[in-house]
């Protein structure tokens, strides 16, 4: 890297590239970037709904479920539009070469559709860079060991861009999207939500995970462990984003930071498991052997030597975790079985909470008062999320921002 130059690496997400137009609007703000002195690495994501429009294509052929030959047709969106963005940045004068995941070296482990970044050899890219160019990369995509195709899972693009920041030594990773930050709660449904000036990894990680799609989880893990610095700011506008970084001064002050949701969870209940060692041990283990994660449990008091198990997975997981709770049923002796995908999780996340009690009771007490019934609840040192009926999410964050005095967090 030539001294004086800073390296930086953005992240345009879908949103930002829905056509020409959008792609031009970028190609002028990544020429900018370089025109200020910087190397760009710019990682791109599909146009608009391209991702959901080839899940339909495969859908439509009737067969979505060959993992690998899926994770070759989902890399194409995104290979589109790092093309687009080179072809747009060469008619304005810049030189400019877009990279497939492959070709930039992103090596990822073969779990098709949900692979996870293993290395990324960055020879290719420092090449390009020598050269003066501005490199476009395909995001959400990967090389397995064996030499094929995989996706990051949805959102992926994000751990593309960190990873690859983290690998390049860059300055900064900028998470360029259609918000101009992360919010004390999904912008979408709370119209007074607080744009945050900063938040630390621990509670970026807590929001992505319980369900803010903003950033996906597995890139705040890869900034949090290689001390990446992320801005999320908008495509459209210049206004400063948020900064995730280590501990951020205003955090401490704050009890709680955000609300979070999730409508993809389903429940599943087995009735009358005998209360005997190694039955849930049973359960769990064919679970995870299916792929399945399970979120939260709920065991009833024994009642007869017999009780019941609840918990709840991703929606998505949903047909995986079916055939594998109905064959338990029957071997565990079970009296049955019982599901729904009409549900969601609420969560309140705030390093705050660590030293605060009473923050889970004014959270059920602004439940109750909305009238919203919590079917389960779930608490660690910075979160405690609750499931109540899908219908109810958007009241259920609406009325925890208001209960928590979130649109006057300044942060
Ligand atoms: P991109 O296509 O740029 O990756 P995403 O749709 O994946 O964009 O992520 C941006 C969206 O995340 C926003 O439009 C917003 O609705 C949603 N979102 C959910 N929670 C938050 C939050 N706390 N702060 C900001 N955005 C959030
Ligand atoms: N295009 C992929 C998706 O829609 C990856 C991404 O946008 O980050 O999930
Ligand atoms: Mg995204």
């Amino acid at each position: 890297m030539k001294k004086d130059l800073a390296r930086i690496v953005c992240k345009f997400g879908g949103s930002s590239v829905a056509g020409t137009e959008k792609i031009k609007n970028v190609a002028l703000r990544v020429k900018s970037l370089q025109e200020q002195g910087n190397e760009v690495i710019v990682v791109v994501s599909a146009m608009g709904d391209t991702t959901d429009d080839l899940l339909e294509l495969a859908a439509a052929v009737g067969n979505d479920l060959n993992l690998r030959e899926m994770d070759a047709l989902l890399a194409t969106g995104e290979q589109q539009s790092a093309a687009l963005l080179a072809l747009t940045l060469d008619k304005i004068g810049c030189k400019a070469i877009s990279l497939t995941g492959w070709q930039a070296g992103v090596k990822s482990d073969s779990n098709y559709s949900k692979a996870r970044i293993n290395g990324i050899d960055t020879s290719r890219v420092e090449k390009e860079l020598s050269s003066g160019k501005i490199i476009i990369i395909a995001g959400f995509q990967g090389l397995s060991r064996e030499g094929d195709v995989t996706t990051l899972g949805r959102g992926g693009s994000d751990t593309s861009a960190v990873a690859l920041a983290a690998s390049l030594g860059a300055k900064r990773c900028m998470i360029f999207t259609d918000v101009e930050g992360v919010y004390t709660a999904d912008p979408r449904i709370v119209k007074d939500a607080s744009k945050l000036r900063s938040i630390s990894y621990e509670e970026m990680l807590e929001m992505a995970s319980l369900g803010a799609v903003v950033m996906q989880p597995r890139a705040v893990e890869f900034a949090m462990l290689y001390k990446v610095e992320v801005e999320v700011r908008s495509s459209f506008n210049l206004e400063p984003g948020t900064i995730i970084t280590e501990v951020a001064n205003m955090e401490q002050q704050r009890i709680v930071t955000g609300i979070a949701h999730d409508i993809k969870c389903a429940k599943i209940g087995i009735f009358d498991l005998p209360d005997k060692p190694g039955v849930a041990s049973l359960i769990f283990n064919d679970l995870a052997r299916a792929g399945v994660n399970v979120d939260m449990v709920i065991q009833s008091a024994t009642r007869e030597e017999h009780n019941d198990i609840a918990f709840t997975v991703c929606s998505d997981d949903l047909p995986l975790a079916l055939p594998v709770v109905e064959k338990l049923v029957e071997e565990i002796g079970a009296s049955g079985m019982a599901y729904g995908d009409k549900v969601a999780k609420v969560s309140i996340v705030g390093a705050g909470m660590q030293s605060n009690p009473g923050v889970a009771a004014a959270m059920f007490a602004a439940l109750a008062d909305e009238n919203i019934n919590i079917e389960m609840i779930s608490t660690s040192e910075i979160k405690v999320s609750c499931i109540v009926d899908e219908s109810k999410i958007k009241a259920a964050v609406k009325a925890l921002h208001k209960q928590f005095e979130l649109e006057q967090i300044n942060g």
